[in-house]
């Protein structure tokens, strides 16, 4: 399972190119505090916790539990 401290995200996008599974998108129809599209899981049951996607993301934005 992967969530986000969506608030700190700024939307580089490096955890969707990260991501072996391609479930995480940026939400085009949301922005957050920063005015940034924030990354979103759009599949929580194919995440296999990989952390990929955590240790790309260069604001911690990303935790990963099993
Ligand atoms: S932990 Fe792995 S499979 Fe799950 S969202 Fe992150 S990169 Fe994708
Ligand atoms: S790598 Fe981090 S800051 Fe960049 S889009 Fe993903 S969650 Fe947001």
């Amino acid at each position: 399972m992967v969530s986000f401290n969506k608030n700190r995200c700024k939307g580089c996008a490096l955890c969707v190119d990260a991501c072996p599974k391609n479930i995480i998108q940026l939400a085009k129809d949301e922005m957050n505090e920063k005015g940034f599209h924030p990354a979103v899981c759009i599949d929580q049951s194919a995440c296999i916790s990989c952390a990929f996607c955590a240790m790309v993301c260069p604001d911690v934005v990303i935790t990963v539990k099993k």
